[in-house]
């Protein structure tokens, strides 16, 4: 396929305003292309090169993608930089000067989908000294061959910008329908990214190998899985009462969650958002090199600072310390870290996935018996809600966070929030009992005091994981240091946009509304209903529609965005409708 066809393509979905209508836009792409073409045009619309654990980046800044414009029209810089500030999206400016420009391609188009991403590639891996120059020769180069349109997201797909609206969860509908005539396969198709998280891979497969390569997709050691993740609940009763009356309950770290990939000497370490962070914990490599008395495995576990002499957990804020890209061996030696082991997703050639926790915990501890860097994580079995709660203060005393409960006959829940693993935090008698990662989707201009700095509140939305939407559940306008409110406004401005995004449903209208990427933690003391936002919106029997809002709604914590959290994985609609059931459950007793 063309290049120019990808690209008309794309100008049709940022058009559309439903989901569903871009379900068929991406499926008519994928049957459009040739099965090489499915896995660039996959990377390309997720914006990226490839699969973020292989940190390929272009390496290119707003400044230099414009000097690529203005080399590849003959147009002076500074034309270029006025358009940009005029239509506020660089992809536009390229296009705009594209069609006014003398160098105006002539030719008939030629470029192809492979052709493009290979020579974007060629840009990620042009690197040492003399490298800026070539990375803007050789975008330049695409440019000055492209239509306006081709050169619109030559120009985009560097800075990060594609802004298609479509997610994760819209691609995989769209290869079910391309590859199994409709969405019902995209379940399989979603098992198999949260076993690789590659879903350019996941598109190759099933356009080369169709349906049944998809269900048999296994764990592969260096492709990380999409980590479990935890509901919350807020008694030790409603736990068990969820676990059949047994469950297995581990204390709850707060420290950098790792999952280690481990093939002979060799090992990687996954985040949370499966970036490759093995650079930053040359102390966990050697460790498991050396402890881990196994050729090839792949562990789940979080990290944490802790203190030999005191016999002392150290807090997040000591632990965080440890996440840096210099002087990394010197702070390895100054706060040590230990890993506790919670899964094990693969032993030898054993795929423990499917396995019942139960026996991937004896796996676990008997591959960690002579471990003291590695330690599988503290666990007590109990049907007594009295255990369950004297485990949590204990752990709440040794400075931790609280507990997490796990179900001992779940397997492996990969990518979900499933009840397999129930969390419970400490909780404060009146307020909410946690906080909430909301998605920032719009902001506000100050008034008075705040006008100086341009920034005056968010407006923040749940993620509705059955919708593939955000939905709004708040506006907050405290809690912010004069610096957040400065960070913010300079982050929010870059991903301002003009129209509400297509994946946002809201009521009301922000002064500026934002791309959904970024997550903010939030503190509130209640959740009430409101007509005013649109979170787990239902009809009264009034017959008015409310969604859920929050009360005294406080940005916490001292950086403002939450980094290791994607949209995607903020606190969902449906733990919002659960929160707000429990909290009316606990007031009825109260
Ligand atoms: P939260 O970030 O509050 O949703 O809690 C889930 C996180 O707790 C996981 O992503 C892990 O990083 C972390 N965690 C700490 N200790 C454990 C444990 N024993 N089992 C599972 N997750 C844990």
């Amino acid at each position: 396929m063309l290049f120019s066809k990808l690209s008309e393509y794309y100008d049709r979905l940022s058009s559309i305003a439903s989901r569903l209508s871009m379900i068929e836009v991406m499926a008519e792409i994928f049957k459009d292309a040739s099965a090489n073409e499915v896995r660039p045009i996959v990377y390309i619309t997720q914006g990226v090169l490839s699969p973020s654990f292989e940190g390929i980046e272009f390496g290119m800044a707003e400044k230099m993608v414009q000097e690529s414009v203005a080399l590849a029209t003959g147009v002076p810089k500074e034309e270029v930089e006025r358009e940009y500030r005029k239509l506020g999206d660089m992809g536009l400016a390229a296009e705009s000067i594209k069609k006014r420009s003398r160098l105006k391609r002539m030719t008939s188009d030629r470029l192809t989908i492979m052709e493009f991403y290979n020579k974007m590639l060629k840009i990620a891996e042009t690197s040492g000294s003399g490298s800026k120059d070539a990375k803007i020769k050789l975008l330049a180069s695409v440019m000055a061959e492209a239509t306006p349109e081709e050169a619109k997201y030559a120009a985009k797909y560097p800075m990060d910008a594609l802004r298609l609206g479509l997610g994760d969860a819209t691609i995989l509908e769209a290869l079910s329908v391309a590859y199994c005539g409709g969405r019902e396969s995209k379940d399989k198709l979603e098992n198999a990214y949260n076993l690789c998280s590659d879903l350019g891979l996941v598109g190759e497969t099933i356009a080369k190998k169709g349906i049944s390569a998809i269900e048999k997709f296994k764990v592969t050691i260096f492709k990380p899985i999409r980590p479990a993740l935890a509901e919350r609940l807020p008694t030790a009763e409603q736990i068990l009462e969820k676990m059949h009356g047994e469950s297995a309950v581990e204390h709850k770290y707060d420290g950098f969650r790792c999952q280690i990939h481990k093939d002979g000497k060799k090992v990687k370490i996954f985040s949370r958002r499966l970036e490759n962070t093995t650079e930053m914990f040359p102390d966990i490599v050697e460790a498991v090199i050396n402890e881990v008395k196994v050729d090839r495995v792949i562990l789940d576990g979080e990290a944490l600072a802790y203190s030999e002499e005191t016999d002392e957990f150290l807090p997040f804020q000591k632990t965080i310390q440890r996440k840096r890209k210099h002087g990394i061996k010197e702070k390895a030696i100054a706060l040590p870290l230990h890993l506790f082991v919670f899964d094990i997703m693969l032993l030898g050639n054993k795929d423990m996935m499917d396995a019942p926790y139960i026996e991937r915990r004896k796996a676990l501890t008997e591959l960690l018996k002579h471990g003291s860097i590695l330690r599988p994580s503290t666990m007590i079995i109990t049907t007594k809600p009295k255990e369950l709660e004297e485990f949590f203060e204990d752990a709440i005393e040794n400075g931790l966070e609280g507990i997490v409960a796990k179900d001992p006959q779940a397997k492996y829940v990969a990518g979900a929030r499933k009840f397999s693993w129930i969390k419970l935090k400490r909780s404060y008698k009146g307020e909410l009992s946690d906080t909430l990662d909301l998605v920032i989707v719009g902001y506000y201009i100050g008034k008075g005091m705040r006008s100086e700095f341009g920034f005056g509140g968010l407006l923040c939305a749940t993620y509705n994981e059955k919708r593939d939407m955000f939905e709004t559940i708040s506006r907050i306008g405290s809690g912010f240091t004069e610096e957040q409110m400065v960070e913010l406004r300079k982050t929010l401005e870059k991903v301002a946009v003009k129209e509400k995004p297509v994946r946002v449903d809201a009521v009301i209208k922000p002064d500026f509304w934002v791309y959904p990427k970024y997550v903010v933690t939030i503190k509130a003391d209640e959740i009430t209903r409101s007509p005013t936002h649109t979170c787990g919106r239902s009809q009264e029997k009034s017959g008015i529609e409310t969604g859920f809002a929050l009360r005294f709604p406080r940005l916490v914590g001292e950086s403002a965005i939450r980094s290791d959290k994607s949209p995607e994985e903020a606190t969902t609609t449906k733990e919002v409708s659960e929160m707000y059931k429990n909290q009316k459950r606990v007031s009825l007793k109260e």
